[in-house]
């Protein structure tokens, strides 16, 4: 197991690098990318990193190293995983609602593409025919993951061609001799109960049969990965004997062994990413003791957008008597991190960690409030790389054009 960073590491940290800070340490990512691969060590199931969970490009980099390919939600993404080193073959566009010149341009760069509407599966079709391989988003109508706003299978959500319309899929692929590799679903995020993957495959074997180049199945991300005490992780060795059983089960007809790929976002980076911040002011009220840190939901919005949970640990006073805080940012909105949480004794000045701060924490900042951006450091082998810079001043003005 990858060691944790230690409390006076991490102060070290904020002291060298400044506070907002988010630090990445590296080896965690490996300890779940071979978890994963372990897992499946006996199936052809190989990992594509959903990475818009975190970006940078080292990190990419650090992915690519491991052996894992990368799964894209923008044709930027896909830029950015070009630029790490991953080669075309290794790198999946999984698109919702994108513009067809977006398609177009992935199909230029040569990367593997998920298509998930009629609309642009037509146009797919009449262009390119049988020329290009290409995969289908379908949406199997199933209601998984930690909450609504995570939940992208259901029979209301956005994502994916409804399974429901495979006849029209079938009726455009036929029409053009599309030549479909394979069929993708996605049903959430934070899926703790390994059968909805389960139920997912079965969705999908009714209709495999009916696609007769199909090389994979897709099974996307959503692994749920634990906040605090008591959380469990999505059991991936159960995982693994549920889907190798599901698909000894149901031999594709069409002769050859389906590879079986997963997305996970969430499950390679979340803990390995710690987000530092230092108290600037104590304020004790009737209602509460707030701790306003020095940053808000402009470097980590998802208490405030998905009423996630982050644990928050005092790195400056570890032995202080444990107290109920609420922890609120320095942003001009309600600006919540934590209501009535303990946390030890907590003074103007101390550094908080807050853990869990992987996965969509920097990806999803801004400059709201014009606050800078915060500091990204991976800690590698032992050693703190710098590996973004905080904003500065020139930073708010660079885009704008003086009249
Ligand atoms: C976001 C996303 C993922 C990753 O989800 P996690 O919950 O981070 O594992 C995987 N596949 C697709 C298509 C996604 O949009």
């Amino acid at each position: 197991m990858a060691q944790q960073l230690a409390p006076d590491y991490l102060i070290g940290l904020a002291r060298e690098f400044g506070t907002p800070l988010y630090v990445y340490h590296a080896e965690k990512i490996r300890e779940q990318y071979e978890k994963l691969t372990s897992a499946f060590r006996n199936s052809n199931t190989i990992f594509f990193y959903a990475c818009k969970a975190l970006t940078n490009v080292n990190i990419l980099k650090y992915i690519h190293s491991l052996g894992a390919n990368v799964d894209c939600s923008s044709i930027n993404e896909v830029r950015l995983a070009l630029f790490a080193g991953f080669s075309p073959d290794r790198i999946l566009y999984t698109s919702n609602g994108i513009a067809f010149g977006e398609i177009e341009e992935a199909k230029e760069l040569g990367v593997i593409i998920n298509i998930d509407s009629l609309s642009n599966l037509e146009k797919f079709g009449a262009k390119f025919g049988h020329s290009y391989p290409v995969g289908i988003r379908l949406r199997p109508n199933i209601l998984a993951g930690g909450n609504l706003k995570i939940s992208t299978g259901h029979d209301k959500s956005k994502f994916g061609i409804p399974v429901d319309q495979a006849d029209l899929v079938l009726a455009i692929v036929q029409k053009y001799n599309m030549h479909i590799s394979d069929l993708h679903i996605h049903t959430g995020s934070e899926i703790k109960d390994v059968d909805v993957f389960v139920k997912g495959i079965e969705v999908l074997f009714d209709i495999v049969p009916k696609f007769s180049e199909l090389e994979f199945i897709d099974l996307g991300g959503g692994f749920k990965v634990p906040y605090k005490d008591g959380d469990v992780e999505t059991d991936i060795e159960l995982l693994a004997r549920k889907i190798e059983a599901a698909f000894s089960s149901h031999p594709n007809p069409g002769g050859r062994p389906l590879q079986v790929w997963f997305e996970p976002g969430k499950f390679l980076v979340s803990e390995s990413g710690l987000f530092i911040t230092q108290v600037n002011v104590l304020k004790e009220t009737s209602a509460a003791t707030f701790v306003s840190v020095d940053s808000g939901f402009n470097h980590l919005i998802r208490p405030m957008f998905y009423d996630a949970y982050h644990r928050i640990v005092n790195l400056s006073n570890p032995h202080g008597d444990p107290k109920r805080y609420s922890v609120v940012g320095n942003i001009c909105e309600t600006d919540t991190f934590a209501w009535d949480r303990m946390i030890h004794e907590v003074r103007e000045g101390d550094f908080l960690a807050f853990y869990n701060a992987g996965a969509y924490g920097f990806e999803m900042s801004s400059n709201f409030n014009s606050r800078f951006k915060p500091a990204e450091v991976m800690v590698r082998d032992g050693k703190a790389h710098l590996i973004r810079k905080r904003d500065v001043f020139e930073d708010l003005l660079r885009n704008q054009i003086l009249l």
